[in-house]
C-alpha cells in the first residue's frame, strides 16, 4: 500500500501453544467431527514466526529451532497454507512472502503448533501485505484452517465449542505455573481420536452428555477465584485413556510427576505432552528437575499461563 517503510517489508509475531484444562468430546457427528467442550489456556511457550516481503507470488517457509526437521516446509506446511489462504481471500496472485519460523512448541504435541503457526502466519502476513483484515476476518480465515486456529489468535483462556473454533473467553484471576513434559515422539492426532472411537464403541470411556454442554462449573469457579488447588482437582481430558493405550511410558510420567509435588496432572489434547500444574515456582523447579530425569521424557518446560494469542512483536 501507500506509504509502506522499509520496516513494513518485514514483520514478526510470537504465538503460544495451549493447554486444554477441559476436553469433553461426544461421539462423532454427520459430518465426522467430535462436538467438543473445551476449556483452553494459552502457555507461555512459543513459536516465532517472520514474515518477509517477496515479489512474483512466491510464498515459502523456512523452519528451524527445536523438532522444526520432524515439519513439511512445503504447502501442506499450515503457515504456508495460511498465507495461501490469506491471498486466495484478497484475489491477488502477486502477494508473496517467505516465512521463517523458530519453533519451540513441540510437533505433534497436543499442544496445536501447527495451529499457532498458521494463526502467527495469517497475523503477519495481513499486516506484511496491508490488507484492512478485521479481527472477524482474521477468526473465519482461522476457522477455515482447523479448529485450534482460532484460539492461537485470541489466547488467555477460552471456553471452546462446536469444533473448538467457537470462542468466549473466561474469566481468570492470577497465572498459574505448568511443567510441561515433551515425549521423544508425537503422537498423531487422528489415531488419538480413532483409538477413542474405539473406546466409545466398546463402553470404555464414556462421551460428553450432548452437543454444546458446558465446561465444569468448578473449574470455571476455580479459575475466576484464582484457586490453583481447585482448578487441579478439576482438569480432565477425555483424549487422555487413549492417549496413554497408545503410548504407556505416559502413565509413569504423569504418575511421577505428582508424586515430584505437582497438584495434579494431565495429557495435554491428543497428547503425547504431558502437563503438570504446580502450586508455585518452587514446586515447579522440584517437578522439573524430577520428570528430566526420566527417559519418555525428552524435554521440560516450565511455563505460566494464561498468556496472550499471536501477537505483533518489534
Ligand atoms: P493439536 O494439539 O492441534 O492436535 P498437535 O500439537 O498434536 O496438534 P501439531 O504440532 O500442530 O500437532 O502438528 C500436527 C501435524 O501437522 C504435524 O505432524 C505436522 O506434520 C503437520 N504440520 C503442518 N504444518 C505444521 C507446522 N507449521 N508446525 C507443526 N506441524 C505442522
Amino acid at each position: 500500500g501507500p506509504g509502506l517503510s522499509a520496516e513494513d517489508t518485514r514483520v514478526k509475531v510470537r504465538v503460544p501453544a495451549k493447554v486444554n484444562l477441559s476436553l469433553r468430546l461426544a461421539p462423532r457427528d454427520d459430518d465426522g467431527y467430535h462436538p467438543v467442550s473445551t476449556v483452553f489456556q494459552a502457555v507461555s511457550l512459543f513459536d516465532e514466526v517472520v514474515a518477509e516481503r517477496r515479489t512474483g507470488g512466491l510464498v515459502d517457509v523456512f523452519m528451524h529451532g527445536g523438532q522444526a526437521d520432524r515439519v513439511s516446509d512445503d504447502t501442506t506446511n499450515l503457515a504456508v497454507r495460511a498465507a495461501l489462504l490469506l491471498r486466495a481471500e484478497r484475489g491477488d496472485p502477486e502477494l508473496g512472502v517467505h516465512l521463517d519460523i523458530t519453533k519451540a512448541i513441540p510437533v505433534a504435541g497436543g499442544m496445536a503448533g501447527g495451529s499457532a503457526d498458521a494463526a502467527a502466519s495469517l497475523l503477519a502476513c495481513s499486516v506484511l501485505w496491508d490488507l484492512d483484515t478485521t479481527p472477524d476476518d482474521l477468526h473465519e480465515l482461522a476457522s477455515r484452517l482447523g479448529s485450534d486456529v482460532p484460539f492461537a489468535l485470541l489466547g488467555g483462556t477460552a471456553i471452546g465449542h462446536g469444533r473448538g473454533e467457537q470462542l468466549v473467553p473466561a474469566l481468570t484471576r492470577g497465572s498459574y505455573q505448568w511443567v510441561l513434559a515433551v515425549a521423544p515422539e508425537g503422537l498423531s492426532t487422528p489415531s488419538v481420536f480413532a483409538h477413542f472411537d474405539a473406546q466409545l464403541a466398546r463402553g470404555a470411556v464414556s462421551p460428553m452428555p450432548s452437543a454444546g454442554a458446558e465446561p465444569p462449573r468448578e473449574l470455571l469457579n476455580a479459575l475466576s477465584g484464582g484457586d490453583a488447588e481447585s482448578v487441579a482437582a478439576h482438569l480432565g481430558n477425555d483424549l487422555q485413556e487413549a492417549a496413554c493405550e497408545l503410548y504407556p511410558p505416559l502413565r509413569r510420567t504423569l504418575d511421577i510427576g505428582t508424586q515430584a509435588g505437582a497438584l495434579a496432572a494431565i495429557v495435554s489434547g491428543s497428547g503425547p505432552t504431558c502437563a503438570f500444574l504446580c502450586a508455585n515456582q518452587a514446586d515447579a523447579r522440584n517437578v522439573e528437575a524430577v520428570l528430566l530425569g526420566l527417559d519418555q521424557v525428552l524435554e521440560v518446560h516450565r511455563v505460566s499461563g494464561p498468556v496472550p494469542g499471536a501477537q505483533l512483536v518489534s
